[in-house]
């Protein structure tokens, strides 16, 4: 690449062009990321590298045959597929430009390889754990998971120089001290109880810093910085121990509930962190320029309904959404989170109700995590996110 804008390069000129049109969906289905597999394995090599608790392969594909070694994985969290679908854009546009002099300069000096579902199990029923209901990211010590073992040996083969921990976080997330949700989270996550700045990490910080400024002429403000407490369970925290740089992705709310904004938000970061990796120039950024980045609070709800008449007071009603598996898409239902003064809250919807004749279910008494069947505002009907 020869500019370091990559707004500028074909790689991102073209990703409406070019982008992974199959999955636009938040749920992903094994069966899907199979068959994209098959579809990218004239760009990379596939390879089967275990089996989930229920016996689901688990793949990679590998890119490139460049010296400078990256190694990636999603989905560890199965409800969590955002990274998932910026890593397939890649895929696909690598694809759509793959005889051209971009690629072949990128992949003659990086090698690139992805797990896109460490967690099948948990992807199919659109969980956090496995099968055996862990979380895998708190795993990373005791390895008792096969998945953990899997990742655990792609690691030890490969030999990354760089981790990619993609996730993604929920819509409560705010950037720090401001009313702009958190669509992109970084963390370069500590080694130790001490969070030193070893140099393992600061070149995690590097990268993230160079991502920051990218993603910051397409999502200004929007861009947080995760907790650092260190907790050596997670796998981020472990490969950071064992010396390797290591960036924990997390991509959040932005404005649409299908995260296809998120999505290409990621992608941007992705392609900025490659073109970092090829030229080397993320030795151009210091730590201090990650520690600018505003950290992350947890100050958002879905919806909240301000100043809402109940029996002889006035509150403010939160509403939140639980993320459920139906039908093969996902449906957000709508529950009672809290019921309070939250003027020190925002969310992604919110209504003035003072003065209004506001019925939240029909004979239901209202309190916290009771589910919503249906508000009624002045009669009208409030609606709610559709499933995606
Ligand atoms: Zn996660």
């Amino acid at each position: 690449m020869e500019n370091n804008t990559i707004y500028q390069h074909l790689f991102w000129k073209s990703y409406n062009d070019h982008f992974y049109k199959p999955i636009i969906s938040r749920y992903i289905h094994p069966y899907e990321i199979n068959s994209a597999l098959k579809r990218f394995s004239t760009i990379g090599k596939v390879s089967l590298e275990g089996h989930s608790v229920l016996g689901k392969p688990i793949h990679s594909i590998t890119l490139g045959t460049g010296s400078y070694k990256i190694l990636g994985w999603s989905q560890m969290h199965g409800n969590e597929s955002t990274t998932t679908k910026a890593v397939l854009d890649l895929l696909s546009i690598i694809d759509a430009h793959k005889d051209s002099a971009e690629t072949e300069e990128i992949f003659k000096s990086i090698t690139l390889k992805i797990i896109l579902q460490l967690n099948p199990d948990g992807c199919e029923a659109y969980t956090r754990f496995n099968a055996n209901e862990k979380d895998l990211n708190r795993d990373a010590q005791d390895c008792s998971q096969p998945e953990s073992i899997v990742l655990r040996a792609v690691y030890k083969e490969f030999t990354p120089h760089l981790c990619l921990n993609l996730h993604d976080q929920r819509t409560i997330y705010n950037v720090n001290l401001t009313p702009k949700t958190a669509a992109v989270s970084f963390l370069s996550p500590s080694q130790d109880i001490e969070r030193s700045i070893t140099a393992n990490r600061k070149v995690a910080m590097q990268y993230i810093s160079a991502m920051n400024t990218t993603l910051s002429h397409l999502i200004k403000g929007h861009i947080g910085r995760y907790d650092d407490g260190f907790n050596i369970n997670c796998v981020g925290d472990t490969f950071q121990n064992l010396g390797t740089p290591t960036i924990l992705f997390e991509a959040g709310h932005l404005e649409a509930y299908d995260r296809n904004d998120t999505r290409k938000a990621i992608y941007a970061a992705l392609l900025q962190l490659i073109y970092c990796a090829v030229t080397k120039s993320y030795v151009a950024e210091t730590v201090e320029d990650y520690i600018s980045i505003p950290q992350n609070d947890k100050k958002f709800y879905d919806i909240i309904l301000r100043n809402t008449p109940i029996k002889e007071e006035i509150k403010d009603i939160a509403i939140q959404y639980r993320e459920e598996l139906d039908g093969g898409l996902i449906t957000f239902r709508p529950y009672i989170a809290k019921i309070d003064n939250l003027n020190d809250y925002y969310a992604h919807k919110e209504l003035e109700c003072s003065g209004l004749d506001i019925q939240i279910n029909t004979s239901e008494k209202l309190a916290e995590e009771i589910d919503i069947v249906n508000v009624l505002i002045n009669g009208k009907k409030l609606s709610f996110v559709k499933n995606t």
